[in-house]
């Protein structure tokens, strides 16, 4: 058997929810755990993307977005990375929506209980991203959630990469698809609301295993109190 295909998950969703924004892992210990993936910086400081083993920050300043590449020592609270390895490799070569897609996706799933790697390689005739603005620490999430920039661009060639999750694992990351884009030419990027893509290449990848981390020397962590039924609310309303 080959080697079994970890995705590294550092702290969780519900501690992000609560408001526990500081970095704690830095982007070069994370690079070494994997070469695909998403998550956020020191003080949910906009939408981290990890493709093809770099790492960007896609943020909105000034009213528009922008990306800037983030070196080994910035600091995240909240990351999830896998080695990718495409199983299911398809090509889109008609226009579909994000729901269309998901479905088509879905069709090569073998069951609904294991994580998956997620790679869109393409052209989308519209993408619609948000990026979470930088905010001090317990601010709730929901919150800081209700007055995230949100941009649209069309005609756009860029990458989508994510994680989709099994429902029983909501609460560590977001039940469903957590997708992040980056355009080619690096100057459009984020969150991923919606988008409708036009052609292009999509990749799936097998996750044999969770590791997931803890940041066992933040007394923040280690102490907080969390509300689970607010947390579950929250999530809701913020993802
Ligand atoms: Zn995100």
């Amino acid at each position: 058997m080959s080697e079994a295909i970890k995705l590294f998950q550092y702290n969780t969703l519900s501690a992000l929810m609560a408001g526990l924004y500081g970095g704690t892992l830095t982007i070069g210990e994370l690079l070494e755990h994997g070469d695909l993936g998403i998550g956020t910086l020191d003080s949910i400081d906009g939408e981290l993307i990890i493709l093809d083993g770099k790492a960007y920050q896609a943020i909105g300043s000034n009213g528009k977005p922008e990306i800037v590449e983030v070196s080994d020592d910035v600091k995240v609270p909240y990351a999830a990375v896998v080695p990718h390895q495409a199983e299911v490799i398809f090509k889109q070569r008609f226009e579909m929506t994000d729901a269309e897609l998901k479905k088509r996706i879905e069709s090569y799933y073998d069951g609904v209980n294991l994580f998956r790697s997620i790679k869109i390689k393409g052209t989308f005739s519209n993408m619609h991203v948000r990026m979470i603005p930088k905010s001090a620490p317990n601010t709730k999430f929901a919150e800081v959630a209700t007055r995230q920039p949100e941009y649209t661009r069309e005609d756009v060639m860029g990458t989508i990469v994510g994680i989709w999750t099994p429902k029983m694992f909501h609460g560590v990351s977001v039940a469903g698809y957590h997708l992040h884009f980056i355009s080619d030419d690096l100057t459009f990027g984020g969150h991923v609301m919606d988008f409708v893509i036009s052609e292009g290449v999509v990749e799936v990848g097998p996750v044999d295993q969770l590791d997931q981390r803890f940041p066992v020397q933040d007394r923040k962590y280690l102490f907080a109190k969390f509300n689970m039924d607010e947390l579950k609310e929250d999530i809701k309303k913020s993802e």
